[in-house]
This record gives C-alpha cells, structure tokens and sequence, in this order.
C-alpha cells in the first residue's frame, strides 16, 4: 500500500531519516525544506522536494496544492521542522521568543490544519508530530523551544479528541538528544555532559527516530491516539 506522506524539513537531520524510512517502504513522499538543495539521495529515491517556510500560511497552501497534484491527498503527515534560539530568560527578546513558536508551535498548526482538509474527506489519516524530551523536562536556556515543544503535547490530545471519530490519530514523538545538525552546534564538553545523564549512554541516531514514527503510521499502530512517545535512550524517565 503505497500512500502519500509528508515529511515538514525533510531535508536533512530526523526529517531526512524518516522521509528516507518512508520511501524505501514504498509511500509516496514529498519533504517541504526551508532552505539550500533536496539531498540528492531523496530525488533519486523519487521524493518531491517543495521549499515551503512554514512560518507563511501562503506558502503552507502553495506546497499543499504541488504534493496534492502530484501524489494526492497528504494520508501521513510528519510535523517536523523545528528551529532553536537558545538564550537564557533575561537575554531572550520577544522576537526570540515569538519565532520560535511561530515555526515549532503555530508552524505546526499551519500545516496540520491543511492537512486535515484531505484527512477529514477521507475519513482516515496519520499525524506524527515531532517534539522533544526538553518539552517534557524543561531546559535551561531554552525556555523558547521548551515551551513551544510541550504546546504540541496539548495541540496533539486534542486533536485526537476532536478527530478520533473521524479516524485520524495524532501522536508525538518526543526525541532525546539525535546526532543532527542542531545539536553539532555543541561543544564536546557539552555533549560529554548530555551523555553522561541518558541511561543507554550515547545520542541517538535519526534512524532511531525514524523508526518510531514509521511505527505510528503503521497499521499496527491503528489504536494508538494521543500518545507521547519518548525516544530518548531513558533520558526523560
Ligand atoms: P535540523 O536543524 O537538522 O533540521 C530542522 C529542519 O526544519 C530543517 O529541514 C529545516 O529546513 C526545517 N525548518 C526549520 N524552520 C523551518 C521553517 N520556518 N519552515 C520550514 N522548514 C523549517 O534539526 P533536527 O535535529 O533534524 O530536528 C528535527 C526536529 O526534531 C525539530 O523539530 C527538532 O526540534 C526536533 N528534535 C531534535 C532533537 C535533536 O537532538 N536533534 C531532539 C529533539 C527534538
């Protein structure tokens, strides 16, 4: 069965994972980037690639109505794009603030509602959205994305409220520390320090992330709704 997925910042990192995790199972997968080049593996795996920002409700449409003409309606939906401005509380500007959850939170919103219009019709569909163990435990210097990151938790239990009878499931997965881009921008001390508290002693990989979400837009996944998973090597327990 081959269906239409979507992956929010798949171009590199998690977003890259799970599109890669998708389309060698065989669903139609289109990833939206904000930035740069679609990763050449992706388009020679036959994934459409639309820059969208998710910050731009225009621009949420415009992808929404490119991956529809090309693959039908959004079925899966991976809500993953996600930024950081990390700074402590009396140094963080509204606008570090606001842009954050303008992109992880309101982001999310933008592409989850469009999304809908096509779940809704069909009366089936699968929402995974990305989160992060710091939503859960809290983090010094990243009130922003801490905040931003548990909004999804309530944003997902709704949803699966508001939508169960419609048979559209939200979940969330909540990530610990995944060897990626945004979190090379820590130094090795740091990083000694992050490892030194997760139980299994290690980052994760993106496949590790991958996995779990291609798990909950599975059909063995069918009767999960409103669930947070951790992947996160026991870091947030
Ligand atoms: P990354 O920085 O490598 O990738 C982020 C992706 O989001 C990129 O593809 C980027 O283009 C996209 N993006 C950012 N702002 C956007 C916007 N306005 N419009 C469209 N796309 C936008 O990060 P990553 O580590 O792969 O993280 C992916 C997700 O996982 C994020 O939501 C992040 O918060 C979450 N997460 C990451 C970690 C980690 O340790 N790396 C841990 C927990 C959660």
């Amino acid at each position: 069965m081959s269906r239409s997925v979507l992956v929010t910042g798949g171009n590199r990192g998690i977003g890259l994972a799970i599109a890669r995790a998708f389309a060698q199972a065989g669903d139609k997968v289109a990833i939206t980037y904000r930035s740069g080049e679609p990763p050449q593996e992706l388009t020679a795996l036959g994934v459409l690639a639309v820059r969208c920002d998710i910050t731009d409700s225009e621009q949420v449409e415009q992808a929404y109505k490119e991956i529809e003409d090309a693959h039908g309606a959004v079925e899966v939906l991976v809500a993953n794009a996600g930024i950081t401005k990390d700074t402590l509380l009396m140094r963080m500007s509204e606008e570090d603030f606001a842009s954050v959850v303008d992109t992880n939170l309101t982001g999310t919103f933008r592409v989850v509602k469009r999304a809908n219009r096509g779940m809704l019709r069909a009366k089936k569909g699968r929402v995974v959205l990305i989160s992060s163990v710091v939503g859960l435990l809290g983090s010094a210097g990243q009130a922003n994305y801490a905040a931003s990151k548990a909004a999804l938790v309530g944003f997902a239990r709704s949803l699966a409220r508001e939508l169960g009878s419609r048979n559209i499931t939200f979940n969330v997965v909540a990530p610990g520390f995944v060897d990626t881009d945004m979190t090379k921008v820590l130094t090795d001390e740091q990083r000694a320090g992050i490892v030194g508290q997760v139980p299994l002693g290690r980052y994760a990989q993106p496949e590790e992330i991958a996995a779990a979400v291609s798990f909950l837009a599975s059909d063995d996944a069918a009767y999960i709704t409103g669930a947070v998973i951790p992947v996160d090597g026991g870091l947030g327990m």
